[in-house]
């Protein structure tokens, strides 16, 4: 409780002023992805020189002021270390509330719940997990390029319903990318799931809009998107389905969802960004960015040893934050920077 208190308290912060430090890392630990997605082009990576956990560990060490951490990926479970990554973060940011992460459920289950299970007994307040799902069988396993992959996905999800059950602070998702591949096809795949999980409701359901994005998914060769209005109307039903939560991070959520399917209208970013101040995307290679959607380099970990203060209010930094300020920064609306901005702008959550 303690710890939320913290989180909501630096995010409020974050309404009135800059922030001295970031309190959200969204680190992608490894581009290493068994996956074939047609919507990322991470798979075809073949990443040389990533963080060690040593490395990681000295981040870890010196850059204490995180409350919410996304490891993401490629695939963050193909790291054999991972554990030990979040326990080095989990040591050393005292205020950690949250570890968020994905899967694409393509390592075996064991792995996954064993590391997962691992994880939570660290005493992280919460963590959770987003299943990577964008159609019913046949459409997921094609925009995935890995046959047996919806199958995969659905055990994943029944295995972390068991472990919830010993585990309070675990929560889960199924992730939707919505993209031109499956344009239409959210209640197909609804009911197909129900078909297979009886209990599932469609907050279950995160929703995510397919990015073009050089710096983290490379893939600004795809075109990829669906059609804007197509994308609208279909969230907005969804929207309308979805069963109502009750206190502050369900408000997010939803808040999120409906500003989702604004950006999809409008084509412009909902609110001011709060990248590069409440947050910051950390690559494997130790490259610090504002967010995964802009390719605009801040520095490396590896050049400043290793701590986020020796750039994070220099030159480079504070005009890039000038250009966030100025509307400049490429438009965006992401599951990794929505949250901080919908904090930051608290009236937001109001309307
Ligand atoms: S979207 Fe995720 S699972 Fe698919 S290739 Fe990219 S990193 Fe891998």
């Amino acid at each position: 409780m303690i710890k939320l208190a913290g989180l909501g308290k630096v995010a409020l912060e974050s309404n009135f002023k800059k922030l001295d430090k970031p309190y959200k890392l969204n680190f992608a630990i490894t581009y290493w992805c068994q996956s074939r997605c047609m919507t990322c082009n991470i798979w075809q990576f073949k990443p040389k020189g990533e963080l060690s956990i040593d490395e990681i560990r000295t981040f870890a060490k010196k850059n204490t002021s995180f409350k919410w951490i996304e490891l993401t990926g490629g695939e963050p479970f193909l790291r054999p270390d991972i554990v030990e990554i979040a326990k080095a973060f989990y040591e050393n940011s005292k205020g950690l509330y949250i570890l968020t992460m994905p899967t694409n459920s393509l390592c075996s289950h064991d792995l996954i719940v064993r590391r997962i299970k691992e994880m939570l007994d660290i005493g992280i307040p919460k963590i959770a997990i987003t299943i990577s799902l964008d159609g019913y069988r046949e459409l997921h396993d094609k925009i995935r390029g890995v046959p047996g992959n919806y199958d995969r996905a659905i055990t994943t999800f029944k295995k972390l319903h068991d472990l919830q059950k010993d585990y309070k602070n675990l929560y889960f998702v199924f992730g939707y990318t919505m993209s031109g591949y499956n344009e239409g096809q959210f209640q197909r795949t609804f009911d197909a799931v129900k078909n297979d999980i009886p209990y599932i409701k469609y907050k279950d359901f995160h929703m995510n809009l397919g990015q073009i994005s050089s710096n983290y998914y490379g893939n600004s060769n795809l075109d990829m998107l669906a059609k804007r209005k197509s994308v609208a109307d279909e969230l907005e039903t969804i929207i309308s389905k979805r069963e109502r939560g009750f206190g502050i991070i369900p408000r997010i959520e939803d808040t999120f969802l409906k500003k989702l399917a604004e950006y999809v209208r409008t084509d412009s970013m909902p609110m001011k960004s709060k990248s590069l101040d409440a947050s910051l995307f950390l690559d494997s290679f130790g490259n610090i960015f504002p967010s995964i959607m802009w390719d605009q380099k801040v520095g490396n970990v590896r050049d400043i040893g290793y701590d986020l203060k020796n750039v994070w209010h220099g030159e480079l930094a504070n005009s890039i934050r000038d250009a966030i300020d100025n509307g400049k920064e490429p438009k965006q609306w992401t599951s990794c920077e929505a949250y901080q901005s919908i904090t930051g702008n608290i009236t937001s959550l109001i309307k």
